[in-house]
């Protein structure tokens, strides 16, 4: 019985897992799987990004030019960027793929869940080029830029959120030099649902 059990399941169990490894670290899925709401037992949670390396974020679209900013009189949820039809959108951070397909408005669109607590999100791709459940490190190919969903033109609609709720990308991300701003921001929840952020000073 043993012995059938080796010379008929094992080659099977041997391919299934070469194909089924996941190329992340298990510790870096329960960081997400932890994230995925930040606040579940606290009001506010705390992401150090002054010590990111180049491995541990990603410009979502390089060279990119930011049409349109976060908020303003017609309130727009996200930051429009835009380089050339075409181009490759790319994940901002390691984590997971928890949405991939049309999405209203959005067009083509892609959710990323982060460990820090964060998601983000690609839309009016031409393209996705991820599914969920797919795990993907930070600078990865996302989707291609286009035009899918309620879009004026080529560009990408990136958006910075916690649970949901998008907030100003600019946080996070200097769109003039395609940086990382390199600090430690807290993130509250106030009394009303809505989010707080505040910088803390880097020791
Ligand atoms: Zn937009």
């Amino acid at each position: 019985m043993l012995l059938q059990f080796f010379i008929f399941h094992l080659p099977f169990t041997m391919v299934f897992a070469q194909d089924d490894t996941p190329d992340i670290d298990e510790w870096q899925v329960m960081r997400v799987e932890a994230a995925k709401d930040p606040f579940a037992n606290r009001d506010q949670f705390t992401i150090n990004f002054a010590n990111y390396t180049v491995e541990e974020w990603c410009y979502p679209l390089p060279g990119a030019k930011m049409n349109s900013p976060y908020g303003g009189s017609r309130h727009h949820g996200g930051t429009d960027l835009q380089t050339f039809a075409g181009d490759t959108t790319r994940a901002a951070f390691p984590g997971e793929v928890i949405l991939s397909g049309p999405y209203y408005a959005y067009g083509n669109c892609v959710i990323l869940r982060h460990a820090n607590g964060l998601e983000t999100m690609y839309s009016h791709h031409s393209r996705n080029l991820v599914k969920v459940g797919q795990w993907l490190q930070a600078g990865d190919p996302v989707g291609l830029e286009g035009h899918t969903g309620r879009a004026t033109g080529d560009h990408l609609h990136f958006e910075t959120r916690v649970r949901g709720r998008s907030f100003d990308s600019s946080r996070i991300f200097d769109h003039a030099n395609h940086t990382l701003i390199r600090q430690i921001v807290v993130v509250s929840k106030q009394k009303n649902g809505t989010l707080k952020f505040s910088s803390a000073k880097v020791e």
